[in-house]
């Protein structure tokens, strides 16, 4: 934990995790004054920790911070914070292939003042639980027409609270049609793909890896840039682009479209299986695909330390 007032850092500390204590006018319960990142430490085949790719979560956490006039947590504090729970919870993290420790840095306004305007105190916390290996299975996304997760000017591109409280409503909706998860369309044009409420998309079309181009609205996903890293290298195309909803829908109907999924930390790769447009269902030939597998399997072998880290991702961490 480390506090935050009129802009200067305290020193990080270790501390039991417990409820907070907030007080019920803080500006974050009220304005969602909040940011926050998620990330993963892995047990290495040598029996060592390391993280996945951390600075580029306390890059993405300060780009967070900025946007809603937040002091951004100094890179140093940020990382130290990361590095002491997860050495702290090292005997946490698991052996087992697609397990690991799941970390949760966030950061929040606690100034007690009903103004719309920024606190000038904040918490930055970070948090971490074994997670399993998290199979998704095939996902049913839900192609939503009727609403937006972010708009043209707003929070998309922010890993921000208030990014996920615009999705829950269209998530309880498309779990009552026997969906999985929302596919959202851009809120501005209403026709290309942005991305789905927690993860990236991509498309394999004609043996093309597709994947919407950030525009602004898009959270620019760490898995994501890693996996297009990771396909050029393994001789895939990968194409940044704009995926026109109803283009796509006519690809995955011809067979032109093969194989669709979604990529974030928790998951890493969640293959989709159909695509629900109003009544109709599209229905992918290939589900998981074989690019999809190949993937995966490529990127947790550099995560688990099978694979030579030859991109420079994994950061060890030094257990006391
Ligand atoms: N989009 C959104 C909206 C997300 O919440 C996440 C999860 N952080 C992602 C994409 C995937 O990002 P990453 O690969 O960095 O986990």
């Amino acid at each position: 934990r480390a506090v935050c007032q009129d802009g200067c850092w305290s020193r990080g500390e270790l501390i039991p995790y417990a409820p907070l204590s907030l007080d019920p006018a803080a500006k974050v319960l009220h304005y969602a004054q909040s940011c926050f990142e998620g990330m993963k430490a892995y047990r290495t085949r040598d029996g060592g920790i390391s993280l996945f790719r951390p600075e580029r979560n306390a890059a993405r956490m300060a780009h967070s911070a900025e946007r809603l006039c937040m002091p951004p947590v100094p890179e140093s504090l940020f990382m130290d914070g990361v590095r002491t729970v997860t050495a702290y919870c090292a005997n946490l993290v698991p052996a087992n292939s697609g397990e690991s420790l799941y970390l949760r840095p966030f950061l929040m306004g606690t100034q007690a003042d009903l103004a719309v305007s920024a606190s000038t105190s904040y918490e930055f916390y970070v948090i971490a639980s074994p997670s399993e290996a998290y199979h998704s299975g095939n996902m049913r996304l839900w192609v939503e027409r009727e609403d937006s997760r972010a708009a043209i000017g707003g929070t998309g591109d922010a890993k921000v609270g208030g990014n996920y409280a615009a999705s829950l409503l269209s998530i309880a909706r498309l779990k009552q049609r026997g969906y999985d998860q929302s596919l959202w369309l851009n809120a501005g044009n209403r026709q290309s793909v942005d991305e789905l409420s927690g993860m990236n998309f991509f498309a394999v079309i004609d043996a093309e890896l597709h994947t919407p181009a950030l525009n602004g609205s898009i959270l620019e996903g760490i898995t994501r840039e890693s996996l297009i890293e990771l396909a050029r290298d393994l001789g895939y195309q990968v194409r940044e682009c704009a995926i026109d909803i109803d283009e796509l829908l006519r690809r995955v109907a011809d067979g032109s479209c093969e194989e669709a999924f979604a990529c974030g930390t928790a998951a890493i790769i969640s293959p989709i299986s159909v695509l629900g447009d109003g009544g109709e269902n599209y229905q992918l030939a290939s589900a998981p695909g074989p690019v999809a597998e190949r993937l995966r399997q490529a990127l947790l072998d550099i995560q688990e330390g099978r694979t030579e880290d030859r991109f420079g991702w994994m950061q060890p961490v030094e257990v006391i």
